[in-house]
C-alpha cells in the first residue's frame, strides 16, 4: 500500500481556515485504465484560492469517495507528475513517464493520486523526446498560464499578420502593431512577453512599482530581458502625459495601432488599457487581481469600434482539447531548447513530515502582492 497525503477541504472559506490534511493509503491494485502517479511539483494558481473561497466560476463538488468525516474536495489544477505504475489496458503512459493533467479540476494536492481512464484524463509529457532537458517546475506550471498567454494573443487579433504588414509598408522603421498588457509580471504576463518576442510581437507591459525606485527598476530590467519591447509602472500609465507618449514614442503617431489588449487586473488600470487601445482594437479580460470591476465607456466602444472579450482557459480546453494538447506540446519543446522560462517560483517542501499549517499558508499567501514568485510544491 502507498501512503499517500493530501490537502482538503470541505466548506468554502480562507485557505487558512478550511484546508485539511488528509491521510490515507492506496491499495497497489488498480482499476482497468488507471494508473497511480506521486507528484513531482504542483503550483499554486490564484484560481485555486478562489475556488476554496467558493468565488471562482465554477464549484467543485465535496465528495463522499476520498474518506474524510465530511465530504471534501481537492483543490488544485495543474501538476507534474510522474507515473508509478500503470493499471491494466492503459495505452499511452508508461511507469516513469512524466504526466500532466489534461483538464482543470484534478485536484493536484496531493502527494498521490490514482487517475482513472489515465489515457483520456492524463498527458504524457516529451512526446519521443521523453523529459530530457525539462525540469518540473517547467512542467507543472506549463499547462494554465503559458496556455493562457499562448491562445490570447493567437486567438483574438492577428497580430503577427497586422506586424508583419504594418512593417513592410515602411520598412526603414521598425514597426508594427502592439499589444499592451496590465498585470505584466504574472505567470500570463510573462509568458505573453517571451511569446510575443519569439513572434516578433512588440509589447508595451505595465507593472506595478514595488516598494522601492531600485526594486522597480530591476523589475523593469528582468521584463526587458524576458522580451518585453516597453515596461511602464501603473502610475507612469495612469499619468495624463502617458497618451501622449503613446503616440509619440511608441506608436509613430498612431500608425503602428495598439490593436490587442490583456486585463489582468481590472479596475483603473483596465480603464486605462480601454483608452490606450487603437481604433478596432481589442480588449481581453482574464483576471480581475484588484478585485475591482471597470467600466465599458460609451464613447469609445461606439467610436473606436472596440471589441471587449473574455478569456476562459477551462472553456476553451473543453472546447478545443486537440489544441490544448498542440499547445502544451509546442510550449514544452520550447522550454527544453531554452527559448521559454517558466515563472519564477517560491518552492514550498511537501514531505511526509512537513505540517498541516505550513502547506495552508502556502495555499494562503497566493494573493499577497509582490511576491518574488508563486507557491510551488515540491515532493
Ligand atoms: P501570478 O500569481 O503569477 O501573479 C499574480 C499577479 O497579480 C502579480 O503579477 C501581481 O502583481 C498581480 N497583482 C496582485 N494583486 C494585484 C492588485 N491589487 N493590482 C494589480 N495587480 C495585482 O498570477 P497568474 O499569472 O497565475 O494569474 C494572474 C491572473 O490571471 C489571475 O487573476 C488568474 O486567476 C488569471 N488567470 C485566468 C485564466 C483564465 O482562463 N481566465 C488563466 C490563467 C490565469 P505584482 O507582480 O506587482 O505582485
Amino acid at each position: 500500500y502507498t501512503q499517500a497525503k493530501s490537502l482538503v477541504f470541505s466548506k468554502f472559506g480562507e485557505p487558512s481556515d478550511v484546508l485539511h490534511v488528509h491521510r490515507h493509503s492506496i491499495s497497489p491494485t488498480l482499476p482497468d485504465g488507471a494508473v497511480l502517479l506521486r507528484a513531482l511539483a504542483v503550483p499554486v494558481n490564484p484560481s485555486d484560492v478562489n475556488t476554496i473561497q467558493g468565488t471562482y466560476g465554477v464549484k467543485p463538488r465535496f465528495s463522499p469517495l476520498l474518506g474524510t468525516p465530511e465530504p471534501a474536495a481537492i483543490p488544485g489544477n495543474e501538476g507534474c507528475f510522474e507515473v508509478v505504475s500503470v493499471g491494466p489496458g492503459v495505452k499511452t503512459l508508461r511507469r516513469g513517464d512524466w504526466a500532466i493533467p489534461a483538464s482543470t479540476g484534478f485536484g493536484t494536492f496531493r502527494t498521490h493520486a490514482v487517475a482513472e481512464h489515465a489515457d483520456r484524463t492524463l498527458y504524457r509529457i516529451g512526446g519521443d523526446r521523453g523529459t530530457a532537458g525539462l525540469t518540473p517546475t517547467q512542467v507543472a506550471t506549463v499547462s494554465v498560464n503559458p496556455c493562457s498567454a499562448y491562445r490570447m494573443l493567437r486567438d483574438y487579433v492577428d497580430l503577427i499578420s497586422a506586424s508583419v504588414s504594418a512593417f513592410s509598408q515602411d520598412p526603414t522603421t521598425p514597426g508594427g502593431a502592439w499589444f499592451l498588457q496590465n498585470g505584466a509580471n504574472s505567470g500570463v504576463g510573462r509568458a505573453a512577453i517571451q511569446l510575443g518576442a519569439l513572434w516578433g510581437l512588440r509589447s508595451i507591459n505595465i507593472i506595478r512599482e514595488r516598494p522601492t525606485p531600485e526594486e522597480t527598476e530591476s523589475l523593469k530590467s528582468e521584463l526587458l530581458s524576458l522580451g518585453a519591447t516597453v515596461v511602464l509602472t501603473e502610475s507612469e500609465f495612469l499619468d495624463r502625459a502617458f497618451s501622449a507618449r503613446l503616440k509619440e514614442e511608441f506608436t509613430r503617431g498612431g500608425k503602428d495601432p495598439v490593436l490587442l489588449g490583456l486585463n489582468c487586473v481590472g479596475g483603473k488600470s483596465a480603464s486605462a488599457v480601454v483608452k490606450a487601445l487603437s481604433p478596432r482594437g481589442t480588449m481581453v479580460t482574464y483576471g480581475g487581481m484588484s478585485r475591482q470591476s471597470f467600466p465599458f465607456p460609451t464613447g469609445p466602444q461606439i467610436f473606436k469600434r472596440l471589441r471587449f472579450e473574455g478569456f476562459w482557459l477551462s472553456e476553451w480546453s473543453k472546447e478545443n482539447p486537440a489544441e490544448k494538447r498542440k499547445t502544451i506540446d509546442e510550449i514544452v519543446e520550447l522550454m527544453r531548447e531554452g527559448k521559454f522560462k517558466a515563472a519564477p517560483v517560491q518552492d514550498v517542501e511537501w514531505s511526509w513530515e512537513t505540517e498541516e499549517k505550513t502547506l495552508r499558508q502556502a495555499v494562503q499567501g497566493t494573493l499577497d502582492g509582490f511576491r518574488s514568485g508563486k507557491g510551488l510544491f515540491v515532493f
